[in-house]
């Protein structure tokens, strides 16, 4: 039977702060994992920590909520043994931004098939409302003594430099839009990367929900076309996507910024030098016969050495 929306949510409290933006992110989500009717034994989601990590409990999908900033490579190494399912990430702007940065750039170069949700209220909410990597400089949270003194990142402009092939920006409070840039970024084949505005009513006193309300636009009301019809198209519309994604004081810009699907992913590169990977990929493969592990150093070393070195290394 085709999965309902009610069958994505499980038993578990959904003990954020009350009026958290993270509760709008959760509904947009179910919203668009039901209307996608995505088989839950074929869905994963992985979190890091924060927040926004206690998704995959309120999710009836498998789910693993990982370490801190780890959970891109913890999502990579499930997509990469089994490409056949779907995975999600949800992260905050703190994991994904701050000790994390590393592996969403290192996805990006990799344009591996994996939609990351990143929860940015430009805090870091669940150790008490310290500056996260997206708290403008100089400004003052609540939670913090003195001004922020460190500039911040515009996760847009990182996204599509990382080369992401699908970069978009959505605000929590906008529920119809996010659902369906959820929808356009799970359904997209590559890396894609949502920057989900979201009050943190608790600690971050200054991006509130009246702040996005007088500020938030939708760029293709303003006649944005983000899709990348041919490679040669890239540079140029990479370059207006930027330019566009510099938020000011007054404006800030929600919607797809950047659509590209005539790159490979890592799974097409892969699979052209593995032929039997997307068929026979390291999920369904046996790993022991009658006790016996099957895969010997010796063979690991010879399958290595022919696929992945100009010669056989030496140990
Ligand atoms: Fe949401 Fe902030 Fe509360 Fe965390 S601390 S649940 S981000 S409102």
């Amino acid at each position: 039977m085709a999965p309902s929306l009610a069958d994505y949510k499980t038993d578990v409290w959904v003990d954020w702060c009350p009026g958290c933006g993270d509760f709008g992110i959760l509904a947009a989500m179910y919203k668009a994992l039901a209307e996608l009717q995505l088989k839950p034994e074929k869905t994963v989601i992985v979190s890091g920590i924060g927040c926004s990590g206690k998704i995959p409990h309120f999710v009836r999908v498998n789910g693993v909520h990982a370490i801190h900033g780890r959970a891109i490579p913890f999502a990579m190494g499930i997509k990469l043994a089994n490409p056949d399912l779907t995975v999600i990430v949800n992260g905050g702007d703190g994991d994904l931004l701050g000790i994390g940065a590393g592996h969403l750039v290192a996805l990006g170069r990799r344009n591996l098939d994996i939609t990351v949700i990143l929860h940015d209220n430009r805090v870091y909410g669940l150790t008490k409302g310290q500056a996260s990597p997206t708290l403008e400089k100089n400004l003052r949270p609540k939670a913090l003594p003195k001004p922020n003194i460190q500039d911040s990142i515009n996760p847009i402009a990182l996204a599509l430099a990382s080369g992401f092939t699908f970069v978009a920006r959505g605000y929590t409070m906008m529920l119809d839009h996010l659902k369906e840039l959820l929808k356009a970024a799970i359904s997209h084949r590559g890396a894609a990367l949502i920057d989900v505005l979201q009050p943190c009513v608790t600690y971050n006193d200054i991006h509130t929900a009246e702040y996005y309300r007088e500020r938030v636009y939708r760029i293709e009301d303003e006649g944005w076309d983000p899709v990348v019809r041919n490679p040669v198209e890239r540079q140029e519309k990479m370059l207006e996507a930027l330019k566009i994604s510099m938020e000011d004081e007054v404006r800030i810009p929600i919607g797809i910024f950047y659509q590209d699907s005539t790159k490979d992913t890592l799974e097409d590169r892969i699979a052209r030098r593995l032929p039997s990977y997307l068929i026979n990929p390291p999920a369904v493969q046996k790993i022991e016969d009658d006790g016996r592990p099957i895969l010997t150093w010796e063979i690991f070393r010879k399958i290595f050495a022919a696929h992945f070195v100009e010669s056989e290394p030496s140990l």
